[in-house]
């Protein structure tokens, strides 16, 4: 049960779809294997995003996260390399959304990545897990798995209200199911400091969350969601760019705080 020694599980989450998960994901994992780390990604959703901006054709896929959650697969057999990103993978596609049905009847349905994640224990230091735009059995799966949640969020209106269902999912899973998890932070994506009302969300965010607020903010950028039509992060596909170059300034904000 104990965590993971040395090996840091990160889950990115938050309900609402088109936030950024799967860009701060992919972005994330590459600008910490440019530092040197290994880094495992986890695409916990049946839409595939990560696994196809990773390079990956969800449906080549011999084996995916669906092996992992009813074990007919482990994680040496499942993942893949994504050579541009500089990290191994491992994918999902729309199977995975008859798992979530399969697991129900299952012993251990909510602790299934967490023991597939044990038995790789030391061959990575970070392992990113790409949630789906939900509160499921398979975002359960990823809290149960993680020391911490990764919250990507753009500045807008309803922004924090939006927060409290998540926050509240996580305080029942760290009671229950997994005591380390913790939110480890909020990361202000897509934003424009050209619009008062982001400026204003953001203050609030500080003020509400303090330090777990990252310092750095990801701008909105169109590089980053060009990025992954062409199988690659955006900041491979173009470390030049503004976006590309706050996930690199990101990368280095999550090695200082997290080792
Ligand atoms: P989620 O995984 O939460 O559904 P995505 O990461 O897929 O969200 O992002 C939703 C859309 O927004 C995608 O088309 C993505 O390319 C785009 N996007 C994400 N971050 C940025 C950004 N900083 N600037 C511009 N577009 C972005
Ligand atoms: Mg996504």
């Amino acid at each position: 049960m104990s965590a993971t020694a040395g090996m840091r599980v990160f889950c990115v989450a938050n309900q609402k779809g088109g936030v950024g998960k799967t860009t701060t994901t992919l972005n994330l994992a590459a600008g910490l294997a440019q530092q040197g780390r290994r880094v495992l990604v986890v695409d916990l959703d049946p839409q595939g995003n990560a696994t196809m901006g990773s390079g990956i054709d969800k449906r080549q896929l011999r084996h995916s996260v669906y092996d992992l959650l009813l074990e007919t697969a482990g994680v040496a057999l499942a993942r893949q390399r994504s050579d541009k990103g500089g990290y191994d993978i491992v994918g999902a596609n729309r199977e995975l959304a008859g798992a979530e049905v399969e697991l129900v009847e299952l012993e251990r349905r909510e602790r299934r990545l967490r023991a597939a994640l044990d038995a790789v224990r030391g061959e990575y230091d970070f392992v990113l897990v790409d949630c789906p735009p939900s509160l499921s059995l398979l975002t359960l799966n990823g809290l149960v798995a993680a020391h911490g949640v990764l919250v990507p969020m753009q500045c807008e209106y309803f922004a924090l209200e939006g927060l409290s269902d998540l926050v509240n999912t996580i305080r029942q899973v760290h009671a229950n199911l997994n005591p380390e998890l913790q939110i480890i932070g909020l990361l202000r994506v897509m934003f424009d400091s050209r619009i008062t009302l982001q400026q204003q969300v953001s203050e609030q965010l500080k003020a509400h969350f303090g330090a777990k607020v990252f310092d750095t903010v990801i701008p909105r950028n169109v590089r980053l969601a060009e990025a992954p039509s062409y199988g690659q992060p955006g900041v491979v596909f173009d470390p030049g760019a503004k976006g590309a170059q706050a996930f690199v300034e990101f990368a280095h904000e999550v090695t200082r705080r997290f080792g």
